[in-house]
């Protein structure tokens, strides 16, 4: 086993995550099984319940844990499929400890951040990378944040007790241009460096965030002041189209053989083909298209990354470029449909809460009437039940008890094992659960499988009462759980594709991997553009 440390210093937003993300997926590229992990050190205890607005999407894993959404990126960059086991925030740290502490398991002596909280954490490490040839672990924050210091700690402690041989330190850090000047400037990393070794760590690499290039100058004396060799000063511009341009540029400058040379890993030679078929992809589309994504959250750039990072994968499994319209499903409910115009494509993403569902209402209907390309998730799917009941049906009063508990048509309603939940978090339907496709289906087609595995975070569900009449008016059932019978898709029959999933496809969808549904969504936005034309 080897261990590769990720940190951060001067400023955040630094894409370390993608970074260790595209350091994984080189690693993989060279044949080694890979998993990569998050360190945070804020004190929630669920990240579940954070606001999008300070935090970006919550993102699900198989086992249902709810993380940062730099998970995400771990796993559309690399195969390794991930578990709870490969999150871990201060809050969980210092519970745990607490909880062993009131249970007596110190035997009553005095309970530390040394040794009791690192432990934890070194514990942490180890059990994250069981099976693996590398575990990359990126440690959320900046160098030198009171609250990362715990970590940090353990993580010099780790490289005590596995020996130099086995771990790696990446820093990534900030080489900004000053104007005024009319120079890059050095000398943050060199201090962010220093904070690091303040505290017992040496960096072996550092990746350097800059608009230009460093040049050799820069080079030797990063190099010289943070005692990083000149080959492991790596030069990270901004990539200029795509993110998956990312493994590319690190492979270009060597990154991996840096990586492999110092852990002394046994390893095949690099093949990149698979990278460099995705950026070509990307950047010699044969069609344009234009989907919009009509949510809450639409000014923020992260609370739909996955749904937008699937949406380019439906793209690259067409060879299409997407562009990405937001609308704000709030501006429908008062400006019309305008907006709506001339797109390929509509998507409703998952979502909680009173806010813009009308406008969402209003997108679908839109989708349904002039047959454009409709994909609803998760409550996209609920708000296609909805229209379709309100508007095939003429049950004028059929909505979701979320949103009207007293509705007289729920079309959308409570599981009855949910009715007596009253905390937040942890306490909806989430995870991998399986879904039969109905033989015919739209679905069925996508997939090409009986049988499927998909992500759930909600506690509403599509209400059986109204399964056949929705079905004779033309909202077909695409698939079913086969333990509870739940309804997971519906599909409007006599429609170019208009089909909404109660969980969360964007979850499982990656740039060499597009998700069945998503690329059949492109698809038919594809024929609709072209249908126009
Ligand atoms: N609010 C809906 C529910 O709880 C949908 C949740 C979602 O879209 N993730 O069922």
């Amino acid at each position: 086993m080897k261990y590769i440390f990720v940190t951060g210093g001067v400023i955040s937003s630094l894409g370390k995550g993608l970074t260790a993300a595209a350091i994984g997926a080189l690693l993989e590229c060279r044949g080694l099984k890979v998993r990569i992990q998050k360190f945070d050190p804020y004190l929630n205890v669920d990240p579940g319940t954070m606001s999008p607005y300070q935090h970006g999407e919550v993102y699900v894993l198989d086992d249902g844990a709810e993380t940062d959404l730099d998970l995400g990126h771990y796993e559309r960059f690399t195969s390794g499929v991930l578990s709870r086991l490969n999150s871990l925030s201060s809050g969980q740290v210092y519970e745990t400890v607490i909880q062993k502490e009131r249970r007596g398991d110190y035997l009553g002596k005095t309970v530390q951040v040394i040794p009791h909280i690192t432990n934890e954490i070194k514990e942490r490490i180890l059990k994250g990378g069981e099976g693996i040839d590398v575990l990359i672990t990126e440690i959320g924050g900046t160098t030198g944040d009171i609250e990362g210091l715990p970590f940090l700690e353990a993580l010099r402690q780790f490289q005590h007790d596995a020996g130099r041989e086995d771990v790696a330190f990446l820093h990534c850090t900030l080489v900004p241009f000053i104007k005024a000047a009319g120079e890059l400037k050095t000398k943050p990393s060199q201090q962010s460096v220093a904070k690091l070794r303040e505290i017992g760590i040496q960096p072996d690499i550092l990746v350097c965030r800059t608009d230009r290039p460093i040049g050799e100058d820069n080079r030797q004396k990063l190099s010289l002041y943070c005692n990083v060799g000149v080959d492991a000063v790596i030069e990270c511009r901004d990539v200029a189209h795509s993110i998956y341009e990312l493994p590319l540029m690190l492979a270009e400058q060597r990154i991996d053989e840096i990586v492999v040379k110092r852990l002394g890993l046994q390893c095949e030679p690099m093949d990149i083909a698979p990278w460099r078929e995705i950026v070509r992809r990307l950047l010699e589309p044969k069609v344009r298209v234009r989907v919009g994504v009509v949510g809450k959250y639409i000014e923020l750039q992260d609370a739909y990354k996955s749904v937008y990072e699937s949406i380019v994968h439906g793209g690259i499994a067409n060879e299409a470029a997407v562009e990405i319209v937001r609308v704000d499903a709030e501006d429908l409910e008062t400006q019309g449909t305008a907006q709506l115009e001339g797109l390929d494509g509509i998507l409703v993403p998952g979502g909680f809460g009173n806010r813009g569902i009308e406008g969402k209402i209003i997108a679908a209907r839109f989708a349904r009437e002039r047959k454009i390309p409709f994909y609803g998730l998760c409550l996209g799917m609920q708000i296609t039940v909805i229209e379709f009941a309100r508007h095939v049906l003429g049950l004028k009063a059929a909505h979701s008890t979320e949103f009207n508990p007293e509705t007289a048509d729920p079309v959308i309603h409570l599981m009855e094992s949910q009715k007596s939940v009253v905390t937040k978090g942890g306490t909806m339907r989430l995870g991998s659960y399986d879904c039969a496709l109905a033989p015919g289906s739209k679905s069925r087609a996508a997939y090409g499988r009986d049988i499927i595995q998909e992500r759930h975070r909600h506690r509403f569900e599509y209400n059986d009462v109204y399964r056949a009449r929705l079905e004779a008016a033309g909202l077909l059932v695409g698939g079913t759980n086969p333990q509870s019978g739940l309804v997971e898709i519906v599909e409007v029959k006599d429609h170019p594709f208009m089909v909404g999933v109660q969980y969360h496809p964007e979850f499982k969808s990656k740039p060499n991997r597009p998700h069945p549904l998503f690329a059949a969504f492109v698809k038919a936005a594809v024929e609709k553009s072209l249908r126009s034309c």
